[in-house]
């Protein structure tokens, strides 16, 4: 028996099972994934109530914080970076297709190619004349609403090159959340 369901941009999986005490696990490959096992006599519901403790939810936030601080330190092997580059890259290649398709039908414009580079100085950008959107690889190490986020900001470029008030107006419109997704990009960023 499993159940599935969002928590401040993370995706909670509970499991019930033969334990006695609840256990909370996050890998570091998937920082947004918060993995709870629970007794089998409990509810679903109460991992909802452990989760609003303040300190759950700051050990969450300095576990995410320092997920993502472990792919950017410089003395990564390289093999790992590998590891965790096809891991991103996959889980990208993934999701993408459908997120352009939803925006693109909802923005009114068309993404001619999408390119998933090892960039670091920015999680995505927009060629206009070629309809070409790039996304960084390590874009794929934050929750889908981050990756959203940026899709949208990309293909807004479409209809609006600048990073302007008509820009703003039309993220403001049409994905209202993406301060707080910014904000969390920031915070992980490079
Ligand atoms: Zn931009």
């Amino acid at each position: 028996m499993r159940k599935e369901y969002n928590w401040h941009g993370c995706r909670v999986q509970i499991t019930k099972k033969k334990v006695k005490h609840t256990n909370l696990r996050i890998r570091p490959e998937e920082p947004d994934v918060i993995r709870v096992s629970i007794p089998c006599s409990m509810k679903y519901e109460a991992v909802e109530q452990i989760l609003n403790q303040p300190r759950i939810l700051r050990w969450v936030e300095k576990y995410q914080k320092k997920a993502s601080e472990s792919l950017t330190k410089p003395e990564m092997q390289k093999e790992d970076k590998q590891k965790q580059m096809a891991f991103y890259r996959e889980h990208l290649q993934k999701i993408l297709p459908d997120l352009i398709l939803k925006w693109e039908r909802i923005l009114g414009v068309r993404c001619n190619k999408v390119t998933i580079r090892d960039t670091r100085s920015q999680w995505g950008s927009c060629s206009i004349r070629s309809g070409n959107i790039s996304i960084s690889v390590w874009l794929g190490a934050f929750p889908e609403e981050c990756i959203e986020y940026v899709v949208v900001h990309e293909l807004t470029h479409l209809l609006e090159t600048g990073h302007n008030a008509r820009f703003y107006g039309i993220l403001d419109q049409h994905y209202p959340k993406w301060r707080e997704c910014r904000a969390q990009l920031k915070r992980g960023s490079f």
